[in-house]
């Protein structure tokens, strides 16, 4: 049995939520939030709300921020990581580069580039070991861009 806090003793403690003891009108023996909705009412209403188009909407819109903050971006990368480790994750990525191959032109020469630079077996033949460095941009300015083959090759997700 939960502790029964009142709401002036959750009030003083900095909490959100209250304990009564006392069933809601809808009979859910639970917390209420310090506005004094019961906690399993309001989930209910908020699924419910955000089964309509507004409430798809508004949800949306607060996935498309929190995307772009660092937790977001940070949640992103880890879970499509996870995704595109699994056997439908690969298919898919599978799937989507031929697609795009075929209609993405300068994405087709970007992703040869690539190859020609990831894939140790192409530059075998020029006996370059894959712990060498590969300019991948000539230039006296920036001579500082260099990639490491090995570096390119671990950091390579697909399957070849
Ligand atoms: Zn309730």
């Amino acid at each position: 049995m939960q502790k029964i806090i009142t709401k002036q003793e959750a009030l003083t403690k900095g909490l959100k939520r209250y304990f009564t003891g006392i069933k809601c009108k809808y009979g859910h023996l639970s917390e209420r939030y310090i506005n004094g909705s019961c906690i399993v009412c309001d989930s209910i209403k908020s699924a419910r709300y955000y089964k309509t188009p507004k409430g798809k909407k508004t949800r949306a819109v607060f996935f498309n921020n929190f995307s772009k903050t660092e937790k977001g971006k940070a949640l992103n990368r880890k879970s499509s990581n996870e995704y595109y480790s699994t056997r439908k994750g690969k298919d898919y990525k599978k799937n989507y580069q031929r697609k795009r191959r075929s209609i993405d032109i300068p994405y087709k020469i970007r992703e040869n580039i690539s190859k020609r630079v990831k894939c140790p077996q192409t530059t075998n033949h020029l006996n370059i070991p894959s712990s060498v460095s590969v300019p991948l941009i000539v230039s006296p300015v920036n001579s500082k861009l260099l990639v490491h083959t090995s570096t390119l090759c671990s950091s390579n997700v697909f399957d070849h």
